[in-house]
């Protein structure tokens, strides 16, 4: 059968891209990306830049990528900007193939059902599939961010405000403080 690429993410994600089409939309992402200065996490689900992404895979497509979702769009290295772009395809390909397994035709908009497959979205607390360490969470309004702090931001927690705003100067910068204030 044959696949209707749609969007822009999902027409990077379409397994059948030759390499030249593939190299052109890789460049065509790069310079979505940095067309204007965010956190990659922001401009990953901002539909004006990228349709079709949203919150759930661009935890996983950065999670894949080994990046942090608060690093900025125009500070990521050329060989970052790439490693993102593999990572956003191979995301968005894998979980088209298994959500149509699951479900025949049709892209379905409850990903939510997924989470247990998921690496590190609506994951909180659970171990990285990678590297065992619990994944952790951003909060803001009604959403959340998750990421691994080992694979992602070099061990660093980020602030979650609400943590921090409880915890003030004690706010934990590595998994090894969050682990001391937990058994204090
Ligand atoms: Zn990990």
């Amino acid at each position: 059968m044959r696949r209707a690429c749609v969007s822009a993410a999902r027409a990077a994600a379409c397994p059948r891209m030759s390499a030249s089409l593939r190299k052109g939309h890789a460049s065509i992402f790069a310079e979505r990306l940095t067309s204007e200065s965010h956190t990659v996490k922001r401009a990953l689900t901002d539909p004006r830049l990228f349709s079709g992404i949203g919150n759930a895979y661009s935890d996983e497509i950065l999670h894949r990528a080994k990046l942090s979702p608060v690093k900025l769009t125009r500070r990521l290295a050329p060989e970052e900007t790439q490693r993102l772009f593999d990572a956003t395809r191979a995301i968005l390909i894998e979980w088209t193939d298994r959500l149509r397994e699951e479900t025949g035709d049709g892209f379905p908009e409850k990903v939510t059902a997924f989470r247990d497959a998921m690496a590190v979205h609506g994951r909180y607390g659970k171990p990285c599939p990678v590297c065992g360490s619990p994944v952790q969470r951003i909060r803001y309004a009604d959403n959340e961010t998750n990421y691994c702090p080992t694979c992602q931001t070099d061990g660093k927690l980020l602030a979650d405000r609400a943590l921090s705003r409880l915890l003030k100067e004690d706010w934990p910068r590595s998994l090894e403080e969050l682990d001391e204030i937990k058994q204090r």
